[in-house]
Formats: C-alpha cells, sequence, structure tokens
C-alpha cells in the first residue's frame, strides 16, 4: 500500500518528477538526484517496504527481482563487463535516508571496498 508520506511512492505515481530508465509491473528505476558516480540509478519496488530490515520471505521475489533487473540495466547499460557496485543502506548506521526499499545500482567507474 503506498505510504502518503513517502518521497519514492509519490515517484512511482508520478506526482513528483524522476529520470525513468526501466519500469516493469513490479519495479520501477530512475536516475539518482545526487549521483555518485556517472551512472547512479534506483531501482525500487512497488510495493512499499520500508527497508531490507523490513522485508519478509514472503517478499522474495520482490528482493530478487530489484536484484536481477539491477544486473539487466548494469548490462543494458554497457557497464556490466567492467564492473559494479550495488547498495542497499539499511537503517541509521547503514546510512538509509529514504524508507523505502532501494538498491542503489552505481557504474562508469571504480570503486574501492570497503565502503566508507
Ligand atoms: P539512501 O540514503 O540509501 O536512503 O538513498 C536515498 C537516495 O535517494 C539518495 O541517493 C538520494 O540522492 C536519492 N533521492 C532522494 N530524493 C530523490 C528524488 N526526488 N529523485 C531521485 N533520487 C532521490
Ligand atoms: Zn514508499
Amino acid at each position: 500500500m503506498p505510504d502518503e508520506n513517502c518521497i519514492f511512492c509519490k515517484i512511482i505515481a508520478g506526482e513528483i518528477p524522476s529520470t525513468r530508465v526501466f519500469e516493469d509491473e513490479n519495479c520501477v528505476a530512475f536516475n539518482d538526484l545526487h549521483p555518485q558516480a556517472p551512472a547512479h540509478i534506483l531501482i525500487i519496488p512497488r510495493l512499499h517496504i520500508d527497508s531490507l530490515d523490513k522485508a519478509r520471505f514472503e517478499d522474495k521475489e520482490t528482493v530478487g527481482h530489484l536484484l536481477l533487473t539491477a544486473a539487466e540495466i548494469a548490462r543494458e547499460s554497457g557497464f556490466a563487463e567492467n564492473g559494479y557496485r550495488v547498495v542497499i543502506n539499511t537503517n541509521s548506521d547503514g546510512g538509509q535516508t529514504v524508507f523505502h526499499l532501494h538498491i542503489h545500482l552505481l557504474g562508469g567507474r571504480e570503486f574501492v571496498f570497503p565502503p566508507g
């Protein structure tokens, strides 16, 4: 169920503008407003889930769909072979600021590990 205070639910509904790069019946992908790499795409489920911490095993198809969609977008965007980073910031210590589950897909440059 959409959360009326959630900016990502508003992006899904088209109430907040975004640059969509992909969408299907389960998810929407759009460019991050503050890109941290040449390619920085957020992949979100149409179903509002607060965070990975709140996802349950009944959400496994949704979460799997997000991950495989990230991989597909990386291939279609041409940076899969060089490599990329997927990130799911979770709760406060994880640096999560928007509480609608999302995968960051970052590509187009080299990344260090561990991240900061
Ligand atoms: P996180 O810190 O993991 O919760 O990531 C939230 C991400 O959402 C950040 O990278 C923000 O730059 C991004 N963001 C916030 N508002 C918007 C927006 N309206 N359109 C696109 N990206 C956004
Ligand atoms: Zn939401």
